[in-house]
């Protein structure tokens, strides 16, 4: 009956094989958290579990969030909330989106499929889109949509953290290194918090800002982590035509797609520092793909509109 607890998980490891490899003696695996579900993949089926356990067990009806208009946590809240039988509300950055709501869910695929999960949309404006965590706000929303289970931007709370936890097993233990995107910092710190402490985490912040390291302290009380922060190509949502074409080439040598917010720019990041001889010699590095691929679409739109080379989707 429930999604959450009833799913046999398929997260298969698979090796990276490659001469670059070779030469840096590394060996090179990537957990492909991308397969545990069509629309609820990857880290964000992690940190909704325990916070929809939550919400059932509390006799909560609908699940409230907040989102940006191609968000993967929105998507994926959506599309969970319908799997669990609860109400989804999306409170989405944007007031000029519900404006011209019929074009914006034409051409936004994000909200497009968050609509057809049955997620209520919400638009407001940037500016009442920064408030979202104060008590006003809130009450506002709780008299306009009744009560709610709120679950915070980017999904990140310590619920959430527990979910990622368990993306670590036992036999992980083997990894020298783990490597994983980070956004806003929920994912690494349950990673971090299933590590030993002879394993080291690596996280590849996927915007810029030294906000980071203080939220990843607020969830871990471990210190065997850092973040590599020169991978970001610029910011949240930057993409460029070397993060594309390192993209698909990685895809064409081994028919694995990444998304190129997060999971993209980690690798990018993590062949640099191979190749840059990052590594001891023998290190066993672990790297999670983390899912995200619903948003590829929209920026692929972006790229087509600046006659870019795009993402290549195709079948793997
Ligand atoms: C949301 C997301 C992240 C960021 O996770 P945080 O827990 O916010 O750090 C990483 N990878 C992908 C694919 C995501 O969708």
């Amino acid at each position: 009956m429930n999604f959450f607890t009833s799913e046999t998980l398929n997260v298969p490891t698979q090796e990276i094989k490659a001469r670059f490899l070779d030469n840096a003696a590394v060996q090179l695996h990537i957990r492909r958290e991308d397969l545990i579900h069509a629309d609820v993949s990857g880290n964000k089926f992690r940190k909704l579990k325990y916070n929809i356990l939550q919400a059932q067990k509390n006799g909560y009806k609908q699940l409230l969030t907040f989102g940006g208009a191609y968000s993967n946590h929105i998507a994926a809240t959506a599309a969970a909330g319908k799997l669990c039988g609860l109400q989804t509300i999306g409170v989405i950055r944007g007031e000029e989106l519900g404006d011209m709501l019929e074009k914006t869910l034409e051409s936004n695929d994000t909200l497009r499929f968050a609509k057809q999960q049955g997620m209520q949309l919400h638009f407001v404006t940037r500016t009442q889109y920064r408030e979202k965590t104060t008590a006003g706000f809130l009450e506002e929303l709780i008299r306009y949509f009744g009560d709610f289970y709120l679950i915070p931007e980017g999904g990140t709370n310590e619920l959430a953290i527990l979910g990622c936890q368990e993306i670590l097993t036992k036999e992980d233990g083997i990894y020298d290194y783990i490597c994983c995107a980070v956004g806003t910092g929920g994912t690494i710190s349950g990673i971090i918090n299933a590590t030993g402490d002879q394993q080291h985490v690596l996280g590849f912040p996927a915007l810029k800002g030294n906000f980071l390291r203080k939220e990843i302290e607020c969830y871990t009380a471990k210190t065997n982590w850092s973040l590599m922060d020169s991978y970001h190509f610029g910011g949240y949502g930057k993409v460029n035509q070397e993060l594309v074409t390192f993209m698909n080439s990685f895809k064409k040598d081994n028919t694995i797609l990444l998304d190129p917010l997060y999971t993209g720019k980690m690798l990018y990041g993590l062949y640099d520092l191979i190749k840059t001889e990052y590594f001891p010699k023998k290190s066993r590095i672990l790297a999670v793909h983390t899912g995200g691929l619903q948003g590829i679409s929209g920026i692929n739109k972006q790229l087509k509109k600046k006659q870019l080379p795009v993402i290549e989707v195709g079948s793997s």
